[in-house]
């Protein structure tokens, strides 16, 4: 038996020669924390650890809501990163 369409791509993937997409998609929080490192020079994790915010490296243990504090071990960002990213509380 001979197939007529070629080279699969399963074989082309296996070869190298097309990068398989399903061996570099990472998680969302393995994606955020790369992220932070490459943008911030410092992991959420380790700003959550710190009571630190990510993207302003200050202090992040002042929080207006439960809202806001679980951002914080979501993002790692402080509140003033939040409202600036999410946008003024509504008024
Ligand atoms: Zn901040």
């Amino acid at each position: 038996m001979k197939t007529t369409d070629g080279e699969s791509p399963d074989s082309l993937i296996r070869d190298g020669i097309i990068p398989n997409q399903y061996e570099i998609t990472m998680s969302l929080e393995e994606f955020q924390e790369n992220f932070a490192h490459a943008a911030y020079g410092r992991g959420i994790k380790d700003s959550q650890e710190k009571n630190i915010c990510v993207v302003c490296g200050g202090e992040a243990s002042d929080f207006r809501d439960e809202v806001s504090k679980k951002e914080f071990s979501i993002s790692g960002m402080c509140q003033e990163c939040q409202d600036f990213t999410f946008g003024p509380p509504p008024e």
